[in-house]
């Protein structure tokens, strides 16, 4: 049967279809006004001086890690409990992926398990703001700066979240962001680097258009057509067409975010009190933008396994997702790296409890009520 509530999904309305056909109908498909648009509405909203606007969110920690010196040989840690691309981005800089555990009862890297993952050839540390929930961004900057390491935080699901009163964005060297369909706004494709550091910006700048510069020197000098290439860059540009997608999303972040924690609530609510039946808990000094609705359960005193509870839900028209397969766990990084079971118990646990309930601003309140029966009745 086809799902009839997934797990997540976009929220495209006249306004954001109108905004796209005025941009390609104008002078500028890609590189004119929109991107920088784009870039400085984000950057004002989270806080920083720099948006570098890309074609990805992987883009843009593949960026950032560039831009924070990672080369071969050298070590960047993320959190084994995130999407691949968090710890891919390392190994395409020729760098060795680590991973620090999460805390007992946490879904967030965990400050213990970090300081004692961190070598001298350390470079980066890649901290995931899991399910909107951003980490101990204190306690993880503390280690970077004795350690003299870069903090990327990898905010691809916090986009409006708030940590010790400030939003998402200004806490870390480098944020990143991404504007898939599934994530706060979207512009069809995207991502975006912030940071507050112009030495990283300017490196940003480069990395996303192959690495070219123009000097105003030189162009005074030889002509306007000169350019120099002075980095390995890629053309990761975002194009105005998505951007304008972007801008017009950005109109309804803060609606958006708004939903998300009032379904996220109302589900909190309906589900206080079940047995095997967790959600993640908000620490009190910060406020989630809930990209994902987790819940831990207990499947072994359900008595149904996790495919039999998904298959359950679905058949009420529910949909749901796994948030995720421990990175360390992939074929991949079993054979090019050796890791394997066990390496990272907690994240395992939480993997194995993990299940993810429709969350998106678009769901209506009749969508929420059938996904709160669906689950009294499967997990009850
Ligand atoms: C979505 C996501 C990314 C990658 O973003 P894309 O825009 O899909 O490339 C990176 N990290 C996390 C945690 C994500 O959820």
């Amino acid at each position: 049967m086809s799902i009839r509530i997934p797990y997540s999904r976009q929220w495209i309305e006249a306004d954001d279809v109108a905004a796209v056909v005025e941009t390609l109908q104008s002078d500028w498909l890609t590189q004119g006004p929109r991107v920088e648009e784009f870039e400085s509405c984000v950057a004002e909203y989270c806080g920083v001086r720099y948006g570098v606007a890309v074609s990805s969110g992987t883009a843009a920690l593949h960026a950032a890690v560039f831009a924070a010196g990672v080369g071969p040989g050298d070590e960047v840690i993320t959190s084994p409990n995130s999407f691949a691309a968090s710890a891919n981005c390392a190994v395409y800089q020729g760098a060795i992926p680590r991973f620090a555990d999460l805390g007992l009862d946490g879904f967030n890297i965990n400050a213990g398990d970090l300081a004692a993952c961190i070598t001298p050839r350390t470079k980066a540390i890649i901290p995931v703001d899991y399910s909107g929930h951003p980490a101990d961004l204190d306690e993880v900057n503390e280690l970077a700066q004795r350690h003299k390491c870069v903090v990327i935080q990898d905010a691809a699901h916090s986009l409006g979240a708030e940590y010790r009163g400030r939003k998402v964005g200004s806490q870390s060297d480098l944020t990143i962001l991404s504007f898939h369909p599934v994530k706060a706004i979207t512009a069809g494709e995207g991502g975006m680097i912030l940071t507050n550091r112009s030495d990283l910006y300017e490196r940003l700048m480069r990395f996303r258009t192959h690495g070219i510069v123009r000097h105003a020197d030189q162009i005074d000098k030889i002509g306007s057509w000169f350019y120099e290439m002075v980095d390995p860059g890629y053309n990761y540009r975002l194009s105005d067409i998505h951007c304008a997608l972007g801008l017009s999303q950005f109109k309804k972040l803060d609606r958006f975010l708004q939903r998300r924690r009032a379904i996220a609530i109302r589900y909190d609510k309906a589900f206080s009190g079940m047995e095997c039946f967790r959600p993640l808990v908000e620490k009190p000094y910060v406020k989630s933008s809930y990209h994902l609705y987790v819940v831990q359960i207990d499947f072994k005193r359900l008595g149904k396994d996790r495919p039999q509870v998904m298959r359950e839900l679905l058949a009420r028209g529910v949909g749901s997702q796994v948030h995720y397969i421990p990175i360390h766990l992939h074929p991949y990084y079993r054979e090019q790296f050796g890791y394997k079971q066990g390496d990272f118990p907690h994240a395992e646990r939480f993997y194995s409890q993990a299940l993810s309930l429709p969350l998106y601003p678009k769901m209506t309140d009749a969508e929420v009520q059938q996904v709160i029966e669906a689950v009294r009745d499967v997990v009850a």
